[in-house]
């Protein structure tokens, strides 16, 4: 599906919602309906038009950019109450009467809402809209799998500089700046977060950034990483062994692997996400685990790194074909220890295809 048709399908369905208009504030949803990728752009999509409004810093790049939307470079500051005088101008179109028009309140601040109101005419009412592009944007379209392969790929190739580097007394921060340079020469436009080695104890800490500690002599390295190429995001975790595992280390290595696999067969067109997560903790919980898996079990990446679905305890969304989810199990003996081990798929109507895919078992270094 290429742009034009978002913008018509999110057209479509503005009258069910019972909205006129609706101001697309969160720049990934900008982007997914018009391939603006500046930091400073309000959407503005009616039934019968779609309007970008910037700032002078834009004017080439919006022209550039978007092609299914018209482009109006305002001097109005903030740019929302330029958009406010166009939608209750002749050039809007939208007449005389009431107009409903839906606001994004995930992502609209309190003071924006408030230009909004008093810069619209009375006869304008201001709706929260359900988050209707992210719903669109939760199934991803041919092109979208594409880019999302290449970030995935890039991504998994960030591991083999972590290999090659992981020894006792290098930093995590060190380790890390590997892999981002690696990222950065290869063509990424940036790390989809930041990325989390954490070594020994510290690897106990589900999200541990990395830090200037050294790897210890022995223990695991989490290493959870993800690029961000031609604008999609990837999203991975490896975790590795220095030294010699104990027996206790071995075993909660093998429960997560047992874990991830099941949940990873779980996945296809149909089921609710809340069943692939329970695939996950059941394997855990048969392990005596369970207690120790402190998060859920993964969810959606495409323009942004974490996006619906969630995959989560009792969530009820139904996975379909299209969607990308993570599935990244872990357990986390505080002061102890951590694994995590991630992987992408893409949701088909029989199954998942991994992204990526590569041999998860245990490495020692
Ligand atoms: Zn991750
Ligand atoms: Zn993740």
């Amino acid at each position: 599906m290429g742009l034009q048709n978002r913008i018509e399908s999110l057209q479509r369905t503005l009258p069910a919602h019972h909205l006129d208009a609706l101001l697309v504030s969160h720049p990934p949803n900008i982007r997914y309906l018009c391939g603006f990728t500046g930091s400073s752009g309000l959407l503005v999509v009616s039934e019968a038009k779609s309007v970008l409004f910037t700032d002078g810093r834009y004017t080439a790049q919006a022209r550039q950019e978007v092609k299914n939307a018209r482009v109006i470079v305002t001097r109005n500051t903030p740019i929302l109450a330029g958009a406010a005088q166009w939608l209750s101008s002749k050039g809007a179109d939208l007449g005389q009467r009431l107009v409903r028009v839906g606001i994004d309140g995930e992502h609209l601040s309190v003071a924006g809402e408030q230009k909004l109101r008093s810069t619209l005419p009375g006869r304008f009412r201001l709706r929260f809209a359900p988050p209707l592009v992210e719903q669109a944007r939760m199934v991803k379209d041919a092109e979208e799998i594409a880019r999302i392969r290449k970030a995935a790929e890039l991504g998994a190739a960030l591991f083999q500089t972590a290999l090659s580097r992981i020894r006792p007394g290098v930093t995590e921060t060190q380790l890390a700046g590997a892999m981002e340079f690696e990222a950065r020469s290869a063509g990424a436009d940036g790390m989809s977060f930041e990325t989390i080695i954490a070594a020994g104890p510290r690897s106990a800490l589900p999200h541990g950034r990395a830090s200037r500690s050294p790897i210890p002599p022995s223990g695991f390295v989490v290493c959870d990483f993800g690029v961000i190429l031609s604008g999609y995001c990837s999203d991975r975790t490896r975790t590795v062994f220095v030294g010699t595992p104990t027996a206790e280390a071995r075993r909660a290595y093998a429960a997560v692997f047992e874990a991830q696999e099941a949940a990873v067969s779980a996945v296809r067109a149909g089921v609710k996400a809340g069943e692939v997560d329970r695939a996950a903790r059941k394997i855990l919980q048969e392990k005596g685990l369970a207690r120790y898996f402190t998060h859920s079990t993964g969810h959606g990446v495409g323009l942004e790194i974490h996006e619906d679905p969630r995959v989560a305890k009792g969530e009820q969304e139904v996975l379909k074909a299209g969607m990308v989810i993570t599935i990244e199990p872990g357990v986390y003996i505080p002061g102890e220890f951590g694994v995590r081990i991630e992987d992408m798929v893409v949701v088909t109507e029989q199954a998942c295809e991994v992204l990526a895919p590569g041999n998860n078992e245990l490495i020692t270094i």
